[in-house]
């Protein structure tokens, strides 16, 4: 990455824009804009910028400042949980660290409304630490250069670029020229939406995407689907030492394979006692045998277990004995746990 990273910073001192925050990059000041950037562009953030520090240009101003004004400040803005944030983190500052932003990533991340970017912008352009900020223009430019598939809505994928951005990330001046220089570069050359604007781009020589001609299929956004969660039932039927198994339709989840008796939702002692009425055996005393779950790419099973010794067979079952199973009859692994108990009896 080193040489990417020079590329960008001799590209960003050329092409740097300036922005009140930073031609006077502060804490205070960076901290303030970034908290602004958040959900609002850079044009409409400035005026709000400049008519909340001349009313409070200090943290301590801020941190004694009345609600109402700072509502009033913030109005216009949305979102007001982030002006409520920042003068909570004012108050935390004037109290444990003597008026001052801490240089200290962690110490950043443990302030009220400050998460991993901001400290990261805060650490490197005010307090020129090598620490990476990873937003999405910045995970963009690096999927695009990379042709990394990693999924830019994934949380894990900022921590995993930020991971790697740092191991090369430059101290001093340039820490700060490049955090800048990559937003600078996703806001403007490598956009979101519409074609990046390669041509003039300062890392054309280095981007596989631009290479491959494949910018379009970069980055990737797939949107996690919630897992469904399902409730399974667990029967461990033994009769005379042989093992009551179901055969799993030949379609579908776990197709074709046994499994121990499993009703699909959650059912009580009393439920199990009835079922088992129903299928016109004599059994004995349903033993609860704990709770178990199960992860599916898609799906998540929340199983109840019971073991139940029987003194008939139920005849759509196949009974096998324990060697047998575990010589013979492959178990799907959802079902372990239940396996484990059995072993144990
Ligand atoms: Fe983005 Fe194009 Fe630059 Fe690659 S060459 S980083 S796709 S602007």
């Amino acid at each position: 990455m080193k040489d990417i990273f020079s590329a960008i910073i001799e590209w960003h001192k050329i092409n740097r824009r300036s922005m009140p925050w930073r031609d006077d990059p502060t804490p205070y000041h960076v901290w303030l804009s970034e908290i602004m950037l958040q959900q609002t562009r850079i044009e409409a953030v400035i005026p709000y910028y400049h008519r909340f520090l001349s009313a409070l240009p200090t943290i301590k101003d801020l941190s004694e400042c009345d609600d109402d004004k700072l509502m009033k400040l913030w109005q216009g803005l949305g979102y007001y949980s982030r002006a409520r944030n920042l003068k909570k983190s004012a108050i935390i500052i004037e109290r444990d660290f003597c008026g001052e932003l801490p240089a200290d990533r962690k110490l950043l991340t443990s302030l009220p409304g400050i998460g991993d970017y901001t400290a990261g912008a805060i650490s490197s352009i005010s307090f020129h630490l090598g620490e990476p900020a990873v937003d999405g223009n910045v995970l963009r430019v690096y999927a695009r250069l990379k042709e990394d598939d990693l999924n830019v809505l994934d949380l894990s994928s900022r921590k995993k670029v930020t991971e790697i951005l740092r191991q090369d990330y430059p101290l001093g001046e340039n820490s700060k020229l490049l955090t800048e220089g990559i937003m600078e570069l996703g806001e403007t050359l490598c956009i979101p939406n519409g074609e990046p604007r390669c041509y003039d781009c300062p890392v054309q020589k280095y981007c596989k995407a631009y290479q491959h001609k494949t910018t379009a299929l970069y980055p990737v956004k797939a949107q996690k689907q919630a897992r469904k969660r399902l409730q399974r039932t667990v029967l461990l039927l033994e009769c005379k030492g042989e093992i009551a198994l179901n055969k799993r339709k030949n379609k579908g989840l776990l197709a074709g394979l046994y499994e121990f008796p499993c009703i699909e939702k959650k059912m009580s002692i009393h439920d199990v006692e009835e079922w088992l009425i129903s299928q016109n055996i004599s059994f004995g005393k349903v033993v609860p045998v704990g709770e178990a779950k199960h992860i599916f790419t898609h799906l998540e099973w929340e199983m109840t277990g019971y073991y139940v010794d029987c003194s008939s067979k139920i005849k759509d079952f196949t009974y096998a004995s324990r060697e047998q199973i575990e010589k013979d009859i492959p178990i799907p692994t959802a079902y372990a746990y239940y396996k484990k108990i059995l072993y144990q009896k």
